[in-house]
């Protein structure tokens, strides 16, 4: 390692979603500690602009989350290009029926008019927290240097980075990583992971709409997977689509007007003709579990500690909860006076997110075996069910204030409360 060594409380691996959030939210939390972010990408706004021209998704944000990134700030840039679900529809027909009916359809909002979910481009969402991060003083951003292993020491944590001038080292109190699936700072731990590959890919793209949407969300279950109609400010739609993986292949091969019409096929006519409107992008879909989210002076948090089928659009709402929690359990310690970075800390953010990660996880594998599948009398059986949904408006509230966010033990910040 080189000789250069800084000092920080925090030390964030990963400036994605996760990482940029949990920093505002530390830098709000403890007003003098000093934090930094290092991404093995450039941290910068136009880097943030250029990479939302080529990244295609969008996610469906809970009110929770929103609430979040109201206190962090960085809700003000981003409300004009986050569009409110109203609705969601829920439909299972056969791509070939002339009529596809709808079995569910649910009114989106919680707490009277608040919509449970919001759609935002990842680009947007970014650049808004880069923003935010970068109007903090106590917060230093890192880009194109990789964070490649770690030591721990009495008092504190040796980061080690690698970058375009070679090996450099930090130090500070807490290593927090935030560095995505494959996280190589989980690994360096030696935390292993529970893992398994699904045979279907994740396709998204943009889609241009004839009529208007009204903020109406679909989710059309076909053998292969979920197709996921989610509407975009501008009379645009997010496409999600998990397709198997060999017939994904063959589709994201075809040249535009062959790709459209394998969108539109699915997509139905009933908002009129749609255009491409956006780059196409395919991602490999796994679930996986890290085996522990802390050893000593050191957490995971977003896909670095779990990945989920995107069936339910919950990868990235997991990993703000995550976010939020681990930055409640800190600001606690920090006002008692204890040692950040301790596992006796750090035990309670474990307590609090390990379960609600398992079972999130499980539960979307779940609804994706059920789904994904057209075995007729599973079939029957799945559409019995939702039948049964349409007529409980109890248990659709239910299902609502879940995908909100707002079910369950909710730390301060998803309700809209400082740190
Ligand atoms: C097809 C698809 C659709 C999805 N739809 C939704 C949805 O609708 N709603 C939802 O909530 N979620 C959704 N998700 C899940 C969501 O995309 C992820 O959960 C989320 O992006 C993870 O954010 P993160 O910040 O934890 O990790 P990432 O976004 O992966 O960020 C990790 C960061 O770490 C950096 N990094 C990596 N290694 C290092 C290193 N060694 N040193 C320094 N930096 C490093 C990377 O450059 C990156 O910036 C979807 C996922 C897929 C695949």
């Amino acid at each position: 390692m080189g000789a250069s060594s800084e000092c920080y409380d925090v030390v964030i691996a990963g400036g994605g979603t996760a990482g940029l959030a949990l920093a505002c939210a530390l830098a709000d939390a403890l007003e003098t500690a000093r934090i930094t972010v290092v991404d093995r990408a450039p941290l910068s706004r136009q880097g943030a602009a250029k990479e939302a021209l080529t990244e295609p998704r969008a996610f469906a944000l809970s009110a929770g989350a929103k609430r979040m990134l109201t206190v962090l700030g960085a809700w003000p840039s981003l409300a004009a290009h986050a569009q409110p679900v109203t609705a969601v529809d829920i439909t299972d027909s056969s791509l070939e029926d002339a009529f596809r009916p709808v079995l569910v359809t649910y009114d989106n909002t919680v707490d009277g008019a608040e919509p449970a979910t919001y759609i935002v481009e990842q680009g947007r969402l970014r650049e808004a927290l880069l923003a935010a991060a970068a109007e903090r003083a106590t917060i230093g951003l890192i880009g194109g240097a990789r964070a490649v292993g770690f030591k721990c020491h009495e008092h504190g944590v040796s980061i080690e980075l690698v970058g375009r001038d070679g090996h450099t080292c930090l130090r500070a109190a807490l290593l927090v990583a935030a560095d995505g699936r494959q996280s190589p700072l989980r690994a360096a731990a030696g935390i292993g992971v529970v893992r398994w590959r699904y045979p279907q890919s994740g396709i998204t793209t943009t889609v241009g709409l004839e009529q208007p949407h009204a903020g109406r969300a679909t989710q059309h279950f076909l053998p292969s997977g979920p197709f996921a109609i989610l509407p975009l400010p501008g009379d645009k739609a997010s496409i999600t689509w998990t397709e198997d993986e060999e017939r994904a292949r063959a589709i994201l091969a075809l040249d535009d007007a062959g790709f459209l019409a394998e969108v539109a096929k699915r997509f139905g006519y009933r908002l009129g003709a749609i255009t491409l409107a956006g780059p196409r992008a395919s991602w490999q879909l796994d679930m996986h579990l890290a085996r522990a989210l802390i050893a000593e002076r050191f957490a995971l948090v977003g896909d670095a500690a779990h990945g989920v089928h995107p069936i339910a659009g919950q990868g990235l709402n997991l990993g703000l909860r995550d976010v939020a929690a681990l930055a409640e359990v800190i600001a606690d310690a920090a006002r008692l006076g204890l040692d950040i970075g301790s596992v006796a800390v750090l035990e309670r953010y474990e307590r609090w997110r390990r379960l609600d990660s398992a079972l999130s996880a499980a539960a979307f594998d779940a609804l994706n075996r059920l789904f994904s599948n057209d075995w007729t009398p599973l079939r029957s059986a799945r559409d019995f069910g939702l039948g049964l949904v349409e007529r409980m408006p109890g248990l659709k509230r239910l299902f609502v204030a879940e995908a909100a966010g707002l079910a369950g033990d909710v730390p301060r910040l998803l309700r809209g409360k400082p740190a």
